[in-house]
């Protein structure tokens, strides 16, 4: 759907297509939260005011949900699991529903790809490609739904007598998922996807900061025909609502995306009913560039994978190691592209760097580039706020030669920020890569394929790049290593979570 001009400026037509959001003003309204299908504000009546992080004004504003919301919502997922329309819904409907969600989301693509711009200051087109990612796993895990059986097995147990023993792979039941703010449409639908292919039924919280795609994702998918209470959403800070959810007996699987910090609270907090727990946390990803590689595909492919989003994305290969020789020339590669990015608004077409999600966090990636020339770092470019317009803004920034064991260099910045460092000892650079308590993702660059099958095998990461940068792909897993995570989100693997295994033996004679 064509919604704006050659301006910019959205049409007629996308404006009535949305009835709180007013694109040419930037606002998106009041919101309520979405339990058991209905809108509800929440039950102590507080809510949040929300930001655009491009100019730091208000869009908005959606419920303080707490505790006692997080409740109802368990409740009507719960009714919805066992008593409702959705327990005998069908593999086969439950493939369709997903498939008319998907038909939908596409069809508001333009809708909200805004809504995700203005709220969390993604640039317009890459949140229009994340509206691609939802449909993507949609349709991939749609096809999962009518491919989910268990096996029979010939027993050869001791027991006398004749049998017929198998394996049912069942939903297991409530879901809550806890999201952050970088990616919040994409991480909220990699969840919820395989949730539904499986036929849990869910409770979504999204960050505070990020809570309008949610939203409208979870109208969407009531419009696609899902039951009333499979899909909820509530909003709410983390300390309130999100540690309600982890902790919530009535819950049986919590997916949570987040920090390192939060995702230990989220482990301990579901100990009481000993929920099953998956875990996508914080990266500090190395990037190995040997003298062999492309040097040219190397800088734009290292510059991509850390300002790319701001730096804000947990993939973004922030750790450089370049082979001696070649590392005043990818180091200069790269500071000239850093230099000549354009920083500005998520919606004009020319803008490469857009803003650090908030105040907050801009100031938090300000201290800590502070903290790297007093740990041996260089400033080869950037490293400072952008004050001259509103919003919140960072340079571009690259810091080389930073001690090995600089905060820079070991703590997840979460902003446009690289760490460059020569090496010279081939042998010792897997070491060095992996000298960090994370283990997301990591990249190679190099023209020598048994090199680069060497260092796949030793660095410990859940995911390798060789010669690219950002590559994933549905069928494939994200799983983090180390305090990077557990367990996988995308592919067979990450509908595994969402399903109960149970033997069942029956004695024929
Ligand atoms: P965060 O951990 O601060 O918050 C994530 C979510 O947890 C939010 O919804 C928040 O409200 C909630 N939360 C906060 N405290 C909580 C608590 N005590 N109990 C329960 N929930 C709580 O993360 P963020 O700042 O929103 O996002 C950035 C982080 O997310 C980075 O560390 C980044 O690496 C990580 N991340 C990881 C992946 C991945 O796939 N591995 C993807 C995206 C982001």
């Amino acid at each position: 759907m064509k919604s704006r001009d050659n301006e910019g400026n959205f049409g007629e037509e996308m404006i009535k297509a949305a009835k709180t959001i007013d694109f040419n003003e930037r606002t998106i309204g009041e919101h309520l939260m979405l339990i058991g299908g209905r809108p509800v504000p929440a039950q102590a009546g507080a809510t949040m005011a929300i930001r655009d992080p491009g100019t730091g004004k208000t869009i908005g504003s959606v419920p303080r949900g707490t505790a006692e919301d997080v409740d109802a919502a368990v409740d009507a997922a719960h009714r919805a699991f066992t008593d409702g329309p959705w327990a005998r819904t069908s593999a086969a409907d439950r493939a369709r529903i997903m498939s008319r969600y998907a038909d939908l989301v596409e069809q508001h693509a333009e809708e909200l790809a805004f809504i995700e711009s203005l709220n969390s200051g993604m640039l317009h087109g890459m949140a229009l490609r994340m509206v691609g990612e939802v449909v993507s796993y949609l349709r991939y895990y749609e096809g999962w739904a009518t491919k989910i059986h268990g096996v029979t097995s010939e027993i050869s147990s001791p027991a006398t007598g004749e049998f017929h023993a198998y394996t049912l792979k069942q939903p297991i039941g409530v879901c809550g998922f806890v999201t952050p703010w970088n990616f919040p449409m994409s991480i909220a639908m990699i969840k919820i996807a395989p949730a539904l292919a499986a036929g849990c039924t869910c409770v979504l919280k999204p960050s505070e900061e990020t809570p309008f795609s949610s939203l409208r994702l979870a109208e969407l998918a009531l419009e696609a025909g899902l039951p009333e209470g499979v899909l909820n959403v509530m909003t709410g800070y983390g300390i309130e609502a999100g540690a309600a959810i982890a902790a919530h007996p009535g819950i049986a699987k919590v997916a949570f995306t987040g920090s390192t910090m939060v995702g230990k609270e989220i482990v301990k907090a579901a100990a009481g009913n000993l929920k099953r727990i998956t875990l996508e946390l914080g990266g500090k990803s190395p990037v190995v560039v040997f003298d062999d590689a492309d040097l040219d595909a190397a800088i734009q492919g290292v510059a991509t994978g850390i300002f790319v989003r701001s730096g804000q994305v947990c993939v973004a290969g922030s750790r450089l190691y370049v082979q001696r020789k070649s590392f005043d020339k990818v180091v200069e590669g790269i500071a000239a592209i850093a230099g000549s990015m354009k920083i500005g608004d998520q919606f004009a077409s020319d803008t490469q760097i857009g803003p650090i999600i908030s105040d907050k966090q801009l100031q938090r990636v300000k201290s800590l580039v502070e903290t790297g020339p007093g740990d041996g770092a260089e400033i080869v470019t950037g490293g400072r706020m952008v004050s001259d317009r509103p919003g919140f803004f960072f340079e571009p920034t690259i810091l080389a030669n930073p001690n090995p064991d600089a905060r820079v260099v070991r703590e997840e910045i979460f902003g446009p920020v690289l760490c460059a460092s020569p090496f010279d000892d081939i042998e010792d650079i897997a070491r060095i890569a992996n000298s960090t308590e994370y283990g997301l993702a990591s990249a190679i660059w190099s023209r020598d394929a048994g090199k680069i099958h060497r260092m796949a095998k030793r660095i410990d990461a859940g995911v390798v790049w060789a010669n690219c940068a950002f590559v994933t792909d549905t069928s494939l897993p994200i799983a983090g290593h180390k305090q990077s995570g557990w367990g996988g989100e995308l592919g067979r693997e990450g509908l595994d979570p969402y399903l109960s295994t149970k033997s069942v033996f029956v004695k024929l004679d």
